[in-house]
């Protein structure tokens, strides 16, 4: 059985997050404080963790960053307000979701299938074919790249942006972030820029590939690569 960590001190949401992932079949444990949970998942680390930000005794950050010293399963944060995620997103801390409260226990509950499915062995990033999407090809050196043999003709901000999502999927990367990545020269580019070539590369990977959204928009936060389905 999946099993389940949520680290969140507020007994309420704990009990209905608890609830709905009880009924989609997760077995769960809950922790009320960063000290026991951190505990807990170094000793035995559970298939995901649920990891709120604000906890007595040892807050999420400091969970998340000792957490990573030991185990690599898939953390997913609880954050009360967007601009942590951007703050967390800068740290590269190497939370694998993110969730912003208040949150829809459904909601939640397809984000924890949702990271489960792609953290899953075999699916791992490193072992995508190129980019977390098979099909896709990136020559670094003249800024190409072919979706399923099909040229893209990307402009070089497009390629940049591509390499950058594609190389991390699932990651979920700032407007800020991705300009310091993806962009060698930014003096001339705004971050509503950035949604035009997102846009544009959005078009472009369409065009070849229509039955697949290859970028997700995260409200508020930015942009993550969303590898397709394993067959
Ligand atoms: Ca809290």
């Amino acid at each position: 059985m999946t099993r389940i960590v949520i680290v969140e001190d507020e007994i309420d949401i704990a009990s209905v997050v608890q609830d709905y992932l009880r009924h989609s079949g997760y077995e769960t444990a809950h922790f009320s404080d960063g000290q026991s949970a951190l505990d807990s998942i170094v000793a035995s680390p559970p298939d995901l963790t649920l990891l709120d930000i604000m906890l007595p005794r040892l807050d999420g950050i400091e969970v998340l960053r000792r957490a990573r010293e030991h185990t690599a399963h898939p953390i997913i944060m609880l954050t009360a307000r967007i601009e942590e995620v951007d703050r967390l997103l800068g740290l590269e801390l190497g939370a694998d979701d993110y969730v912003c409260k208040p949150f829809s226990p459904r909601e939640l509950v397809a984000r924890v299938r949702a990271v489960l499915r792609r953290t899953a062995p075999g699916s791992a990033p490193g072992q995508a074919p190129q980019g977390g999407a098979p099909g896709l090809v990136l020559d670094d050196v003249h800024w190409r790249a072919s979706l399923e043999g099909t040229p893209l003709n990307l402009t070089r901000r497009e390629f940049g942006l591509l390499q950058v999502l594609s190389r991390h999927p699932g990651r979920i990367f700032s407007r800020a972030r991705l300009l310091e990545l993806a962009y060698d020269d930014t003096v001339d580019v705004t971050e509503r820029a950035i949604d035009s070539h997102v846009k544009n590369l959005r078009r472009k990977l369409g065009a070849v590939s229509p039955l697949h959204d290859w970028i997700r928009s995260v409200y508020g936060v930015g942009f993550a690569w969303e590898a397709p389905p394993q067959a």
